[in-house]
């Protein structure tokens, strides 16, 4: 008797309910406006403005932050450059301390860092609480362990701090940024004007809190906020000397001829579009598992994201029916729940950007897959979606959405899955899932990719370089690569 094959959304219909599990925020202190922090102390911001900052999960405001203008940004320059002298000639043993010290309070105030970045940015709780808190706390441990160390890690070369870095970060991963930032400047010795992004500056603010309670020595980091403007203020002040940049390559661009000529240090961390590598000898429910975490963690706002699926034509049937009936099992809704899989998108820009690519792929003729979920009533969401049937050259296939969106390409040979993956202007990561070691080499050698994962995505480590080929940026952070950026090494 032949058995009746249930589709993805009978499946899902049958799939287990889970009992809500909010986490609680009681303990949560929001201050209703925040100002700068700059030289140690929170001042309230010459330009007299501040901007509203909400939960994309609801649409409700969550405080005020200050928008720092000209003037506010040469203060914080300033009040860098004042505390640069001292902080540099710290002894490195002292140095390293402090920056100990602010991994632990990261680590004690972990909840409240987790929350906070779950109800600013909309992600779910299980990744800010499991993955971007620890991380960010592991970013400034691994670092204050190279601080009084330079000399060994650069043998005979006599490493020396630059000065001012000027840093700018992105709304996806807003505590991580931060600590892929200021943790290498700081232990290298130089001091920081950091402005978070204009939707998400909250755990800033609460970092803020934590210099103060590290009791950093003032001025060592100062945090700016604001929107773009306040962004190319800090990268263009004449007493910046390194600018860090992570965010759109658009934006990257335009810091580079800005900069051009000025004798400024830059790295730019910029998009991708990455490959996701399926060959036939893959084992199928790891790869669907590190598909979804491909794309689907963080509802694809990640840089690094494996947003196309390239998978050899042998095993592109079973491999995509597993991968549907996966995403049925999705839990997308409030970020706050410990058992949601998908949370809000992080801005109605970003929605708005996320369905007009999506509409695009749907004109060009590929065919989309969505599960069946019912989206809230407020706040900003979109479906995990997968497109099949995408051609190279449709734009789904080649800019970065930002999203939860997955365009599936096929290929029948290794040479042919280089060449596809390799067809584009980024070069950020890539995953191949095979297994034949051997196989993993060969490719790995011919991608360009600053980071290629094998049967596994989406891993991060404080000790390991990231950063990109072509239009992903240059320059690297994490690991030793790391520090290189921060010195002048004679
Ligand atoms: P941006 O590149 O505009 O933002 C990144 C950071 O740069 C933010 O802090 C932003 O401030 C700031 N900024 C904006 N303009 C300037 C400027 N002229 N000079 C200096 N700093 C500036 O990204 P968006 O937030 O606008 O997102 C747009 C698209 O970029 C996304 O859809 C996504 O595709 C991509 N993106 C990629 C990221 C990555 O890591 N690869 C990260 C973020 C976005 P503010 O937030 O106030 O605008």
């Amino acid at each position: 008797m032949a058995i009746a094959k249930k589709t993805p959304a009978e499946i899902a219909i049958h799939r287990f309910e889970y009992a809500p599990a909010p986490e609680a925020t009681d303990h949560i202190k929001v201050e209703p406006r925040y100002s700068l922090f700059i030289g140690g102390r929170m001042l309230e911001p010459h330009s007299k403005k501040r901007f509203p900052t909400i939960n994309p999960a609801t649409e409700e405001q969550l405080s005020e932050v200050a928008e720092a203008d000209e003037v506010d940004v040469d203060h914080a320059v300033v009040a860098a450059d004042k505390a640069f002298g001292p902080w540099s000639r710290l002894s490195p043993s002292r140095r390293a301390r402090y920056l100990f010290r602010i991994s632990r309070l990261i680590q004690e105030r972990a909840r409240e860092l987790a929350v906070v970045e779950t109800m600013d940015g909309g992600k779910p709780i299980k990744e800010s609480r499991d993955v971007d808190i620890p991380l960010a706390a592991a970013h400034f441990f691994y670092y204050a362990g190279w601080a009084d160390k330079l000399d060994w890690a650069f043998p005979n070369r006599k490493p020396r701090p630059l000065g001012v870095a000027g840093q700018v970060i992105p709304w996806n991963f807003p505590l991580l940024m931060l600590a892929w930032k200021i943790a290498p400047a700081l232990a290298a010795g130089n001091t920081v004007v950091l402005k978070p992004a204009e939707t998400t500056p909250l755990s800033a603010m609460l970092f803020a809190d934590i210099c103060r309670q590290a009791e950093l020595p003032p001025g060592t980091v100062n945090i700016v906020t604001g929107a773009g403007k306040t962004g190319s203020l800090v990268v263009s002040h004449p007493g910046v000397r390194k600018v860090a940049f992570t965010g759109s390559t658009e934006v990257g661009k335009l810091i580079q001829r800005s900069l051009a000529g000025s004798g400024k240090r830059l790295t730019l961390e910029l998009g991708g579009k990455a490959a996701n590598i399926v060959f036939e000898d893959a084992p199928l429910d790891a790869a669907v598992e590190g598909i979804v975490n491909g794309i689907y963690f963080n509802q694809g706002h990640v840089c690094c994201a494996g947003s196309r699926l390239l998978v050899q034509e042998s095993i592109a049937e079973p491999l995509l029916e597993k991968l549907k009936v996966r995403l049925s099992t999705l839990r997308l809704g409030d970020p706050l729940d410990k058992n949601t899989d998908i949370g809000a998108i992080n801005s109605k820009a970003q929605l708005e950007k996320i369905e007009g690519m999506v509409a695009s792929g749907i004109e060009e003729g590929a065919e989309i897959y969505q599960p069946e979920c019912k989206l809230p009533d407020r706040g900003y969401w979109f479906k995990p979606t997968l497109f099949t049937n995408v051609s190279q050259s449709y734009r789904i296939a080649r800019e970065e959405i930002f999203g939860p969106v997955l365009s599936v390409l096929t290929f029948r040979t290794p040479a042919e899955a280089v060449e596809k993956a390799n067809n584009t202007p980024y070069g950020l990561s890539a995953g191949v899932w095979t297994d034949k070691g051997s196989r993993i080499l060969w490719m790995a050698e011919r991608m360009r990719a600053g980071v290629v994962w094998a049967n596994t995505f989406n891993r991060f480590d404080p000790s390991s370089p990231f950063g990109g080929y072509k239009e992903s940026g240059f320059g690297r952070e994490g690991g030793l690569h790391g520090l290189l950026p921060y010195l002048e090494l004679n």
